[in-house]
């Protein structure tokens, strides 16, 4: 066994540095608690970024990995999966949508729905229907495609030049968007809650007057929920709140309950424009990912995880308000269900670290934006634990 400083000297011998990497070496997970490679015990809000939704380890999704791992780990898409067509069943019967594509990122369920939707309008309208219009501080991902539709230059610096056809609009302003759409528009690509972004929750308001102009201009309206899905937000998907239902519909994070596994759903009449051969991914639904997805989405949809999520949220939610009327450097307190972020008036780094010392993971986003992501399966005394240290840390920034 290695420890933390030895495991941490192997990566910087031997991994690129894509990622600004945090001095900790997790190795053991249960539930809403973490360790690490010396021994010492976290409280996990990060969740992996919003993919431990029931928690590290549930026996469910570990007692399914493993029998399914005995049985048959991959067999190609050429042939009909069993595990497959029962997840996508589940997803479809959970959703206003009809038809689903499995893959094994965010980034390639957004890669999908973006062939999808040029695909479909270039049968539907012709070979000039091809803009996506995407919003500022989003996040879709890092290939060319996905990162381009992410509206965020600092994502796309250094590997230009970018694909075409991609718009950027202010997030939450119709008239932005009023102005932005037209006849060469194919979809409009939104977060209903941003997630990298800052925690920016769309307004109903603007959401129904965004599904209006896509109707209005035959585009159609796509909904990246690989954070905001699979009961994060209080809902079993995000959408829920608004009374807006996508034509596409994108999920990953949550979904395999820790495995990787991704999907890209739509409406039966736009999934049609994918014929044979038009699409695919080797690994994408394989029978371990698809056995692992289905007994966490099982779960999700049986155990009163969701309620809990709109519930204990609101109770995080609402001690975050206190801090918050407590330290004058926050700035405001928002999101839906277990996705709050608290905006600060400063870097939130120092904080972020703070609370690692203390044992309490948390991240910051768009640079002075807190993000509390942890488990749905969390209880009152997680939310009192963690809201325990923030004070302490945030307390000794006051000083
Ligand atoms: C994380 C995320 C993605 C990218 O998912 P990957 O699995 O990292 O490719 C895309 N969209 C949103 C909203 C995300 O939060």
């Amino acid at each position: 066994m290695m420890n933390t400083k030895e495991i941490m000297e192997l990566g910087e011998q031997y991994l690129m540095r894509n990622v600004g990497r945090i001095p900790l070496a997790p190795v053991k997970g249960e539930g809403a608690r973490l360790w690490d490679a010396d021994g010492r015990e976290y409280l996990d809000f990060v969740s992996g970024i919003a993919v431990n939704s029931l928690g590290h380890c549930h026996p469910a999704v570990v007692d399914a990995i493993c029998r399914q791992a005995g049985k048959l780990i991959h067999c190609s898409n050429l042939y009909y999966i069993e595990q497959q067509a029962r997840l996508a069943r589940l997803l479809v019967e959970n959703s206003a949508l009809d038809k689903a594509f499995f893959c094994n990122s965010g980034a390639e369920a957004n890669e999908a729905a973006i062939k999808l939707a040029r695909k479909y309008a270039k049968l539907k309208e012709g070979a000039e229907k091809f803009e996506i219009i995407t919003a500022l501080h989003s996040f879709h991902g890092r290939t060319l495609a996905t990162v381009t539709a992410t509206g965020q230059p600092k994502y796309h610096k250094g590997f230009e030049p970018l694909p075409q056809g991609f718009k950027y609009v202010p997030f939450n302003d119709l008239a932005a968007l009023e102005k932005a759409i037209g006849p060469a528009t194919c979809a409009v690509l939104l977060e209903p809650v941003q997630g990298e972004g800052g925690v920016n929750v769309a307004s109903r308001h603007y959401l129904e007057g965004v599904q209006m102009l896509c109707r209005e201009h035959g585009a159609l309206l796509i909904f990246d929920e690989v954070q905001t899905g699979l009961g994060r937000t209080g809902r079993f998907l995000a959408y829920q709140h608004f009374g807006v239902e996508p034509d596409i519909l994108t999920l990953a994070k949550a979904l395999g309950g820790g495995f990787p596994i991704g999907a890209m759903l739509a409406k039966e009449d736009i999934a049609a424009a994918f014929q044979p051969g038009d699409h695919a991914s080797t690994f994408g639904g394989n029978p371990l990912a698809c056995a692992a997805a289905l007994a966490a989405m099982e779960e999700m949809l049986l155990g009163g995880v969701v309620e809990n999520a709109a519930s204990t949220g609101a109770y995080l939610y609402e001690k975050l308000k206190g801090l918050g009327k407590k330290y004058p450097f926050v700035k405001e307190v928002r999101g839906l269900g277990l996705l709050l972020g608290m905006e600060l008036t400063m870097e939130g780094k120092e904080i972020v670290n703070g609370c690692l010392e203390r044992g309490l993971l948390i991240n910051c986003v768009n640079n002075s934006v807190l993000r509390f992501i942890p488990p749905l399966t969390i209880t009152p005394d997680d939310v009192d634990r963690a809201v325990a240290v923030l004070d302490q840390v945030m307390g000794r920034k006051n000083e």
